[in-house]
């Protein structure tokens, strides 16, 4: 089968490699559609090492050709369509054991599968790929990994109906996070310094997007919450003014959740008596859970929320290299690799 495979920074290339064989309780899919997500592209750049050989790609969705005749429990037949969590849980851990199965402390051992969307073929368990109806399309449905990362950093700060939410950052992140929330009942301040961005939040249902270049965030949101400030923040630009902005904008007992990786790990701009006093709970946001996962397939599939306008491009998995360079850039949202004869 062809992949796209890393075997340094910046260099990927297509390569024939072995089609992978399944075994017991694996099921084979061929994929469709895989986003070239924020953790691919610092791989790509270099920023994130590894190992190499690799073939990067964990949002991905596809088609089953082959089931292995045992350990599947479920009715999974040739030609249903899924979408795929690339995460190896164990499902013995003490994290797994208690529903925190993200923080796996197997999920990376030597021998577990890392990866894989930007090959043709993937060998999974049977219990990391979900069905998916006709009426969501493949590249839709490779949306389900960011969106079940989005689930999973709103549950992690308790969002509630009718809250205030913050979100930073109206990138494709920002956006899936909007989305979900709104779903969850929030009303959202969004704030980017792009103005499409901020165009398209104001489109899917934001409240009000704002500009931090020129809009004072912490002051419109008390305006417009009794002087409270929102409820619970999302940071999900790495730069260190959001994270500043973020502590400072929420309430006393407001939630914040760091989403956003960093590559220069800046320290927390908040005292310990602040926390003290106000009573702010900070926390971060680590992938999703199965739960998670099936909750996003769900929101996908229902119609809940829509990931159409987030999908900028779909680049032949053979233009891998144009497929970067438009993925890094800023005017882009999603993009998706797709499969030839597709
Ligand atoms: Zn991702
Ligand atoms: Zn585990």
């Amino acid at each position: 089968m062809k992949a796209a495979i890393l075997t340094e920074p910046k260099k990927i290339e297509i390569q024939d490699v072995k089609r992978p064989a399944i075994k017991s309780g694996e099921v084979l899919v061929k994929i469709k559609a895989c986003g070239i997500c924020t953790l691919e592209q610092r791989l790509y750049t270099g920023d994130i090492k590894l190992f190499y050989p690799l073939i990067p790609g964990h949002e991905a969705s596809g088609e089953i050709v082959e089931i292995s005749e045992e350990g599947v429990l479920s009715d999974f037949k040739p030609g249903m369509r899924v979408a795929l969590d690339l995460v190896n849980r164990c499902g013995e851990c003490y994290y797994c054991r208690t529903g925190k199965s993200n923080q796996c402390i197997n999920r990376f051992k030597k021998g577990q599968q890392v990866l894989g969307g930007f090959g043709e073929y993937i060998a999974v368990k049977s219990k990391q790929i979900f069905t998916i109806p006709d009426t969501l399309t493949y590249e839709e449905a490779a949306f389900s990994e960011p969106v079940a990362c989005c689930v999973h950093s709103l549950k992690k700060i308790d969002l509630k109906l009718a809250e205030d939410l913050l979100i930073i950052g109206a990138g494709p992140m920002g956006q899936m996070h909007l989305q979900v929330a709104l779903a969850m009942g929030a009303r959202v301040f969004v704030s980017d310094p792009d103005a499409d961005r901020r165009k398209q939040a104001v489109k899917s249902g934001a409240f009000m997007a704002l500009n931090p270049e020129k809009d004072n965030i912490k002051e419109i949101i008390e305006e417009n919450t009794e002087g409270r400030g929102a409820d619970a923040c999302v940071i999900t630009s790495p730069s260190h003014k959001a994270l500043q902005t973020g502590i400072d904008s929420v309430s006393k007992t407001g939630r914040i959740n760091i989403y956003t990786s960093y590559l220069d790990a800046p320290v927390l701009p908040i005292d310990a008596n602040t926390i003290h006093r106000s009573e702010k709970l900070i926390t971060g946001s680590e992938g999703r859970t199965e739960y998670d996962f099936l909750t996003a397939v769900r929101l996908l599939s229902f119609g809940i929320i829509n990931v159409k306008p987030l999908i900028s491009m779909k680049v032949p998995i053979t233009d891998i290299d144009y497929g970067f360079e438009k993925a890094m850039s800023r005017d882009t949202y999603r993009v998706i690799l797709i499969n030839n004869g597709n």
